[in-house]
């Protein structure tokens, strides 16, 4: 053996040994998601619900900060510059594709800042207003809006968020540029809602679904293709004549680019089996979705979904010519 081949050999020892390592003992301190939201809004529901049961199945915390503002592209930016050692992750939602064109520059680019680690669930919308609104159903709540769009008011995240594109499309098929008002989260919108301070959203069913069960807030439709089974008299934007309208929120699991293989690989995993718990299940069903399939929370497909997702918006949004810049 040259003495060339016995340095590479040992080289090659020691770096499996060091990965080897690695892989055991990550992690070995408590981990942060960056929800790119405000705090008890629906993306945060979420995230909240697969950290709990990701920080038992890794032996650490997962510490969720929510960092909300610009349709979760600060949230999403503080992620993409974040040291890439597998203890900072980023829960994020279709808004990573949607922002890649609503923003002519980002501070990040949404399919190259980021290592992929799994889709997590998928959420349908539903179309909400404050509770005393008068129309009684979605084609009365159309020409309430036709009517009043100079003086009714609609809440989203910001641009990037998919309250906002969803309330973009709503807008579209009506033709009725109604005020927006942007906040950090559809969280604090939700309140605002609740409050009367504002007359219509369009939000996650994780959001929603208890406030609509308790009659607080009214719902006119859902944007999924199909009736959700907890709100079986609640019809979908297709049937009420909106086809357009369908936006199914997808969230997605990331780390920023170059975090070692061992720990995205362990973080898939733990993703997989939070995703595997019934109760979990359950408590989703509550909340009008589903957790993701295992075949779905793999790397591969999260990155699937977020290109073919990008190309899908791409056309639609350039379509509407609203740009955050
Ligand atoms: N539902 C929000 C959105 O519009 C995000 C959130 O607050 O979770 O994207």
């Amino acid at each position: 053996m040259t003495k060339t081949k016995t340095l590479a050999g040992l080289l090659a020892g020691v770096t499996l040994t060091a990965s080897a390592a690695l892989a055991q003992a990550y992690p070995d301190r408590q981990i942060t998601m960056i929800v790119p939201f405000a705090a008890g809004g629906p993306t945060d529901t979420v995230g909240r619900l697969i950290a709990e049961r990701m920080s038992a199945d890794l032996g650490q915390q997962i510490i969720v900060e929510n960092v909300g503002g610009a349709g979760g592209t600060l949230g999403a930016g503080q992620a993409a510059g974040a040291e890439a050692d597998g203890y900072t992750i980023l829960l994020h939602h279709i808004g990573m594709a949607t922002s890649a064109t609503l923003y002519r520059s980002l501070a990040y680019n949404p399919t190259e800042a980021f290592d992929y680690v799994g889709l997590v669930t998928e959420v349908p919308m539903t179309i909400v207003a404050r509770k005393d609104l008068e129309p009684t159903d979605f084609a009365g709540l159309v020409s309430y809006v036709k009517e009043n769009a100079d003086t009714i008011t609609m809440a989203n995240a910001g641009i990037g968020a998919a309250s906002q594109l969803c309330g973009m499309l709503f807008m579209q098929a009506l033709e009725a540029p109604i005020v927006t008002v942007p906040y950090k989260g559809t969280g604090p919108a939700m309140t605002e809602l609740l409050g009367g301070q504002i007359d219509i959203m369009c939000d996650q069913t994780t959001n929603t679904a208890e406030q609509i069960k308790g009659g607080a807030i009214k719902a006119y439709a859902v944007t999924s293709p199909a009736r959700l089974d907890i709100f079986p008299d609640l019809p979908t934007v297709a049937e009420a004549g909106l086809p357009n309208l369908q936006v199914s929120v997808w969230h997605g699991l990331y780390t920023p680019k170059g975090t070692p293989p061992e720990a995205v690989a362990r973080l898939t995993q733990s993703l997989q089996s939070a995703l595997a718990d019934p109760d979990l299940a359950a408590k989703l069903a509550e909340l009008g979705t589903a957790p993701s399939p295992a075949a779905d929370a793999t790397p591969e497909a999260l990155k699937a979904k977020l290109e073919s997702e990008i190309a899908r918006w791409k056309p639609v949004i350039e379509a509407a010519g609203v740009y955050a810049d």
